[in-house]
């Protein structure tokens, strides 16, 4: 076997049947993405009414073994997969976002529902946060309200194949410049939801909100005096 001038491997034809040209990433990863795509677990883990149509898909009719996902955990340390599916309010998302910041990479989310993925229909409410990818980075949408447990199964297929294009040589987790290894920072839920990363336009919008009153105040007192 050996090099053309071109750069090509030649093989002898007398090795021909015998020898598969190839390199490691064709070879690992789609063995390393097999192994992944059919052991996700997912978190049990419900917020709304789209919980009951996740958990008709848990059950035996279904049979999500088939794909390896029958097991939900009740620890996010030993999950892959959130199934975000419910309404997400104000009042839960510093916890759903904690509950990501405890899983460990790889990890997935799956926005479930018109709720999840951007409201549904309560979008407009003073509690409702419109869309977990306001906070979270979601990989799949499963439309419906409520999806059926079918569609639940095809945004699963989904997550499969998203699973499938992923290389174990660019995977960020393996890295050690892993951006996604950074903790996504807990909103904070005082009168109202605080992004806490958007802390600095926040500062300076109180900022001018205060200049503004204050020269609404001295104006007052100069008319007055007046
Ligand atoms: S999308 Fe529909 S079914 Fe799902 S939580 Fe919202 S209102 Fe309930």
């Amino acid at each position: 076997m050996t090099d053309s001038p071109s750069n090509e491997v030649v093989v002898p034809d007398e090795l021909a049947h015998n020898v598969v040209i190839t390199n490691l990433a064709k070879v690992i990863d789609p063995l390393y993405n097999w192994t992944r795509r059919n052991s996700i677990w997912p978190m049990v883990f419900g917020l709304a009414c789209c919980a009951i149509e996740m958990i008709c898909t848990a059950a035996s009719r279904f049979d999500l073994a088939r794909f390896g996902m029958e097991v939900f955990r009740a620890t996010p340390r030993q999950s892959d997969l959130m199934i975000v599916s419910g309404t997400v309010t104000k009042k839960m998302i510093p916890t759903i976002v904690r509950l990501y910041n405890q899983m460990p990479e790889p990890r997935y989310v799956m926005a479930m529902g018109a709720c999840a993925s951007g409201g549904g229909p309560f979008k407009e409410g003073y509690n409702v946060v419109d869309g977990v990818d306001k906070f979270l980075p979601v990989d799949v949408y499963v439309p419906g309200c409520p999806p059926t447990p079918q569609a639940l199964i095809n945004g699963l297929i989904a997550l499969q194949e998203k699973i499938d294009q992923q290389s174990i040589l660019t995977a960020p987790w393996y890295r050690k410049d892993d951006t996604m290894i950074d903790e996504v920072q807990i909103p904070v839920l005082g009168p109202d939801l605080v992004d806490v990363r958007q802390a600095e336009l926040i500062r300076a919008e109180a900022a001018k909100a205060e200049a503004a009153k204050a020269e609404t105040a001295v104006t007052e007192a100069e008319v007055e005096a007046a």
